[in-house]
């Protein structure tokens, strides 16, 4: 290999994207990603011709680096229907778009039920949605913060709004279940709804790192390659062998990275000071099941549900959220079936055939005896989905890259932990090497 080469350590959205920049600019580089497949995180299996992304995901348009590097027509994007349907009390109601329609989507749920929240909640949900959408992406991570469930609170929002809506939605974009995650990222995440769709790729999710590898170049990229050690001038590999390099960009997930990192510093006797302190990691379950299609209203539409008794009622069941993929995207599903996913938030200290039976349970409360046709296709645990993002985890809102000259480092947990924060960090470690070697 040239010396003037860039060994990226992992192939993630951070990985991929920064490999793209340097590509751009004529750098030679080349990805050694540990997994047999590029995307990290981001994943999609197939399944007797069922697309199961590794955990319920969304791609939101709005992602300004997403809009800097993808080809959203080549990804054919299927847009969710904005807002949700909340089933609490033995009922589906209906919510519309809150995000771009705040008044006259809590006025008509408020119509549909007086119990969801107050007819202040929907200026509320004004104000709040004007606060994200006030000012540069940028400045709204310099605001001053508190936690989520502080922010709703502090806005004066109803308590109903928010067990019955806002916790779920939020908890379901977090993982948290406490909204400890930062108002920065309540912010955030309500401007890019606001801004933009919520949209699953016609191919998975995985579609998204693969439009990136493509770009980059699949022989680029060597597969089922573990790095243990890093250095600026190259890499050693798990099975012993060196790889030298211009420069190395560390793209693993956070707690690898650390890892790396503390055993550089050590062999330099330094400590390791570029990473925050180490992250809580917010896990999530996700049942895929198979359903004879076409589904039943309200199951055949393309919209988020969202189990309002979850945070309201002692005895509510495991089920935070639901969707059916192939309503927003038929290539989810093979001809005549639908695919259904649930989210539980966590990891519940329980066996998958326990855990079954509890959803199947709620979910029979929820759809009724069509539930006994459906057929459980795998469970996801993902318990290092997304590190908890608590006031002051968020400071500085991105991290620097360079770590020492010629060492960098990208990823989610240096940004924000989303699709956004992943590959904009990616773009800043290219921006930092190509700096350094004067381009
Ligand atoms: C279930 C779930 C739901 C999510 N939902 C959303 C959502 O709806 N919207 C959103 O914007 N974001 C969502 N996210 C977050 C988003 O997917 C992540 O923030 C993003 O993918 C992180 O990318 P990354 O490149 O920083 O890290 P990763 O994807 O973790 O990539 C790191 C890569 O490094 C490789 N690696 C690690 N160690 C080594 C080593 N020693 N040698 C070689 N390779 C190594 C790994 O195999 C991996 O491929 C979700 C995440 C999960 C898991």
């Amino acid at each position: 290999m040239p010396n003037d080469d860039v060994l990226i350590v992992g192939a993630g959205l951070a990985g991929l994207s920064c490999a793209l920049a340097l590509r751009g600019k004529g750098v030679g580089v080349t990805l050694l990603e540990a997994g047999d497949a590029p995307g990290g995180r981001v994943r999609t299996d197939t399944l007797d011709g069922f697309l199961l992304d590794r955990g319920f995901q969304i791609f939101l348009t709005a992602y300004p680096a997403a809009q800097r590097l993808l080809d959203y027509d080549a990804l054919n994007l299927r847009p969710f229907v904005p807002g949700a349907v909340i089933r609490f009390d033995g009922a589906f109601r209906r919510l519309a778009d809150p995000w771009r329609r705040p008044l006259d989507g809590v006025l008509s749920a408020i119509e549909a039920m007086s119990k969801l929240g107050e007819y202040t909640d929907a200026l509320r949900i004004a104000r709040l949605r004007q606060r994200a959408l006030d000012g540069p992406l940028e400045a709204l991570f310099q605001r001053p913060e508190v936690s989520t469930a502080e922010s709703l609170a502090e806005l004066g929002l109803s308590p109903g709004i928010i067990a019955r809506f806002l916790r779920p939605y939020f908890a379901g974009i977090y993982l948290d279940p406490e909204l400890r995650t930062s108002s920065r990222m309540l912010d955030f995440v309500f401007r890019m709804m606001a801004a933009g769709e919520a949209t699953l790729p016609a191919g998975g999710m995985g579609a998204i790192p693969a439009q990136l590898a493509s770009r980059v170049g699949r022989d680029r990229i060597r597969l089922r390659t573990r790095v243990a050690g890093v250095g600026p001038e190259g890499v050693t590999l798990a099975d012993g062998e060196s790889l030298s390099a211009g420069a190395v960009v560390l793209a693993a997930h956070e707690p690898e990275t650390r890892r790396l990192l503390a055993a550089r510093a050590a062999a330099l006797g330094k400590t390791q000071e570029t990473l925050a302190p180490p992250r809580t990691w917010n896990a999530v379950t996700c049942l895929y099941f198979d359903a004879p299609a076409p589904l039943p209203p309200p199951l055949h539409e393309p919209i988020l549900f969202l189990n309002g008794d979850r945070f309201g009622k002692p005895d509510a069941g495991p089920i935070n959220n639901l969707v059916v993929p192939s309503a927003v995207a038929p290539s989810y599903a093979p001809p005549g079936r639908a695919l259904i996913s649930v989210s539980v938030l966590g990891d519940p200290p329980m066996h998958d055939a326990a855990l079954q039976g509890i959803v199947r349970r709620e979910l029979t409360q929820w759809f009724g005896p069509i539930v006994e046709m459906w057929r459980l296709l795998r469970i996801y645990r993902v318990r290092h989905a997304l590190p908890l993002q608590p006031p002051g985890s968020l400071e500085p809102a991105e991290r620097p890259n360079e770590t020492e000259p010629g060492l960098y480092v990208c990823g989610d947990h240096l940004d924000n932990a989303s699709i956004q924060g992943a590959m904009a960090s990616g773009l800043r470690a290219a921006e930092a090497v190509l700096r350094r070697m004067g381009k």
